[in-house]
Formats: C-alpha cells, structure tokens, sequence
C-alpha cells in the first residue's frame, strides 16, 4: 500500500458518459471531422437537463473510484445550454469530485447560439461557479465569439478552455492575440512548435491514437504541459501509462518522469487535491514502476479530509443506484438518435 494525492483529469467531457453502447452512425467515420460530425455533434444536440445529470454524475463516480478527485471538463449541450454548467456541478459535489465547469461556445448553430454559450459561461462564472470561458474550437467560431470569449474570461479572471489543432483543419491561427498564460489548450497536435499561444498545452494521448489526428509531442512546445482522457473516463494512471508508451513510441529515450510532471500539472488548477490522500494496492507509487504496471487500483479515496471510496465502492452515494438511473437516462439519449 503507498499513498498519493488526487489525481487530476485536466481535460474530460463529462456528457460523454452515456455515449458507449449508443447507436452506431449511419456510415462509417472515415476522419477526424466526420467523426465529430457524425458522433459527437448529433450526441450533444440529443442532451437534456436529464441526460447531462446523469453522464456527469456518473463520470464523477468514474474518476472517484480511479483516484481522480478533481476534473476540467468541456461541454456543450446545443439544445440545453443555459443551466448546463451548474447540473453538472451540481452533479459533481453530490459524488464529491471537484470540477471545473466550461460551457464550449460555438457558432456551429449560428450566432444565437454562440450567444447563448457566452451567456452560460458568464452566468455560471459570475454566480461564482468555479470554471472557464469555454471555445469549442476556432474552426467552428466567428473572430468576433473568440474574441468575446477572451474578454469575458479577462473580465471573471479565468483562462480559455478551448480545442487547439486537434485535427489539421483547425484555424488556431484566430486565437493569436487573445491568449494569456491561464489559458488551457487542448491537444495542440497541429500546432507548429513556434505557436504563439500562451497558456497549458493538454495532452490526449489516447483520445489523440483513437481519432487518428497524428501524435504532438508535446514534450517540444515552450509550454507548460498537462494531462486529459478527452472524455475517455478519468483513469488518469491509466491515460498516464498510454501518454507514456506514444511517447516512447516516438522517442525511445523518454522517462517516465516527463508524463508524470504532465499529470501534476493539473493542480495548478486543484491545489487542494494534493491534500486528497488516494491509498493504492500497489507500492511504491513511482513513475518508473506505475509506467509498466497496469491494474493499480486504488483501496480508498479521501477527499477534503471525508473517506468517499473505500472497499471497492463509495460510502457516501449509492454507486448502484447511479448506475442504474444512468443506464436509465442512456436508453432515453439513444432513442433520440
Ligand atoms: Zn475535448
């Protein structure tokens, strides 16, 4: 048995939850873009205030029972905006993760919506929701949302949570200028290693292999680098283990250490989960070690000084109850589409 803090999924889309075991497509994806057009895009427009409950609780139980105490998540639900982003907080606290909210704005649905992403952003944010201003991606935005964005995130004193470059269409270009250091770019796999943007690159090894955008390296950006699953759950040993072998794969002189200082990046954002005490079937909790040794779980979960997973299952939520009403709502979402 060792002990290590909460871990951190620095980047996560809690609504995902539901989506294994949905319909498949009416045709087969056969790149990036299709897959967001075909999947992703026709899921978050079925979402309701029911089904975005339910994915967040239970992704939340997910991380918890992973040792992930602590979540960045990115969401966007077209057609049950405002509100969103407080369900899942809401959704979050009940397990006893912490999240940190941003609603993804863009002008895919037109400038209503984008407007109405920005509005959730702003009332989230200044109801003293603990998050970002969410951007889906510059590709999918006006310059006029991006720079909305930026404002409204100077104005709460918070980063942009946005997709960067995840796939070679994207016009990250529209972002120069408007970045700060707070700023949380996710993936980055496009980008030249001369960007220009300021702010934390975020790793998705597998979310990055599954979509088959080509791999980042991020070890050659300037900027500091963090971790996520993408949506992928919250097993974040397990992301660090994937991160770990792309990398070796493209430089064999990797060390674990390096994939490791990613994952901590994410306490710059939860400070308080390094006073989360995870104890794992496992010792010593090295780098080095965890690299080549998958199954390491974790025997209990403390959280804010409270025991929240002890035993193989939660003590304070009925684990199978959030199961089974989550399973529930996932029939619901996939007879929408
Ligand atoms: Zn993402």
């Amino acid at each position: 048995m060792d002990l290590t803090p909460g871990l951190v999924c620095s980047h996560h889309h809690l609504y995902s939850a539901l989506a294994r075991g949905m319909p498949a497509p009416p045709s087969t994806p056969t790149e990036f873009l299709e897959i967001l057009e075909q999947i992703w895009w026709r899921l978050d427009c079925a979402l309701d205030e029911d089904t975005i409950y339910w994915s967040a609780k239970l992704g939340a139980l997910e991380a918890l029972s992973r040792g992930c105490t602590s979540i960045v998540d990115h969401h966007e639900s077209p057609n049950a905006i405002e509100g969103s982003l407080s369900i899942i907080a809401d959704a979050c606290a009940e397990v006893g993760v912490r999240v940190n909210c941003a609603y993804g704005v863009t002008d895919r649905h037109g400038a209503t919506g984008a407007a109405a992403g920005l509005a959730e952003n702003d009332r989230y944010l200044s109801a003293g929701g603990r998050g970002m201003v969410g951007l889906h991606a510059a590709f999918t935005c006006e310059p006029d949302t991006i720079a909305a964005a930026a404002e409204m995130a100077r104005r709460h004193e918070v980063g942009v949570h946005v997709h960067v470059a995840e796939g070679p269409a994207d016009t990250w270009q529209l972002l120069q200028g408007h970045t700060a250091p707070n700023w949380w770019l996710v993936h980055g796999v496009h980008l030249p290693t001369e960007h220009g943007l300021e702010g934390t690159i975020v790793h998705n090894a597998r979310s990055n292999m599954n979509n088959a955008v080509g791999y980042g390296a991020p070890m050659r950006f300037s900027n500091p680098v963090a971790l996520g699953t993408d949506g992928i759950g919250a097993d974040m040993l397990d992301e660090f283990r994937v991160a770990f072998v792309r990398a070796r794969e493209h430089d064999v002189t990797t060390t674990p250490d390096v994939i490791w200082n990613w994952l901590q990046k994410g306490y710059d954002l939860f400070p308080e989960a390094l006073s989360d005490r995870v104890a794992w079937d496992y010792e010593p909790m090295d780098p080095w070690r965890l690299a080549y040794s998958p199954g390491v779980s974790p025997t209990s979960v403390e959280v804010d000084g409270v025991v929240l997973f002890e035993n193989g299952t939660t003590t304070q939520v009925d684990a199978a109850e959030i199961r089974a009403k989550s399973a529930e709502a996932a029939q619901k979402l996939w007879a929408k589409l």
